[in-house]
């Protein structure tokens, strides 16, 4: 399904980044002009809001930009394995943002259900919010294409962002379509409904970052491709302790193996060469074995 050689490229990687960037930077700047423009026009509070959301998106936009750079830096004296997980970290740092976002819609979504102003709402601002949705889908769709293609949870994170996006002027729009037939109540309830979603995606983002950032355990399938090939080294009686340290694409591999503990040191060493050399073929990582002497008891 997916070019190998293509998505562990980092210069690959950055085009999708920066193209997604540029898409997002662009898209936002329109969406949010339109709707501050409409919003002013018409005294909502929430389409106003929605329009300062959407400037801010800009924001995590210009972030994943600058991490793409980054990530792509070779290792220096500092940061020996390099920047491959810049990419959690903006994650991470959209992720925030998406639980502020969500923070200030609820407390404005509560302000509007207790205290309903009176909003000079319209069909063709209800038109513009549909448009405004339907464009933010277009965003997420094709962000996730990209994120798909490279499997960058940046890339994701920012579709998904733009999906809440494309739900929250869903719900602006039908909201305040309630305030035209006399019921401005709806307009805080759906805005309460759209908070949860974002702070719902904000939570799932922020805790896979966190868990690439924190070292994450290896997936039992490669864990098993790494135990098969080292086990099909002759001389190789059992294979334990197998780490997998990940930074972004780059992963570090060490394991240990048991052999017979009569074998002199030049042969052990042999062996070990050979496992090296064998997981590194088959997953294309660097790895470091460590020789144990064979014992019936433990493995
Ligand atoms: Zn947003
Ligand atoms: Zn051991
Ligand atoms: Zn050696």
């Amino acid at each position: 399904m997916h070019n190998h050689l293509e998505i562990a490229n980092p210069q690959v990687r950055q085009k999708y980044g920066q193209l997604e960037g540029c898409v997002s930077i662009v898209g936002n700047v329109a969406l949010s002009l339109i709707k501050l423009i409409c919003g002013l026009a018409i005294n909502s509070v929430s389409l106003i809001a929605d329009a300062f959301h959407t400037l801010t998106d800009v924001i995590t936009s210009v972030i994943i930009i600058i991490s793409f750079r980054l990530a792509q830096k070779p290792g220096d004296q500092e940061h020996p394995f390099g920047y491959g997980r810049m990419e959690a970290i903006a994650t991470l740092i959209i992720a925030v943002l998406l639980v502020v976002v969500s923070v200030e819609f609820f407390q404005s979504s509560i302000k509007r259900l207790i205290q309903p102003v009176p909003i000079r709402y319209d069909y063709y601002i209800f038109a513009v919010m549909i448009f405004s949705a339907a464009f933010k889908e277009w965003m997420y769709r094709f962000a996730k294409e990209l994120g798909e293609r490279i499997d960058s949870p940046a890339l994701l994170a920012d579709a998904w962002h733009h999906r809440t996006d494309a739900a929250a002027s869903l719900g602006v729009g039908v909201g305040l379509l309630g305030v035209l037939i006399g019921f401005p109540q709806i307009d805080g309830l759906l805005g309460m409904a759209v908070a949860f979603l974002i702070a719902a995606t904000g939570y799932q983002l922020g805790k896979d970052a966190a868990n690439e950032l924190l070292g994450k355990g290896p997936s039992e399938d490669l864990v098993e491709t790494i135990r098969r090939h080292a086990l099909q080294v002759k001389g190789v009686k059992g294979v334990h302790d197998i780490e997998v340290h990940a930074y972004g694409e780059a992963k570090y591999i060490s394991a240990h193996i048991c052999v017979d503990p009569a074998l002199d040191v030049a042969t052990a060493h042999d062996i070990s060469d050979q496992v090296a050399a064998k997981i590194e073929t088959a997953v294309s990582a660097p790895v470091l074995i460590h020789v144990d002497p064979w014992q019936r008891k433990s493995v």
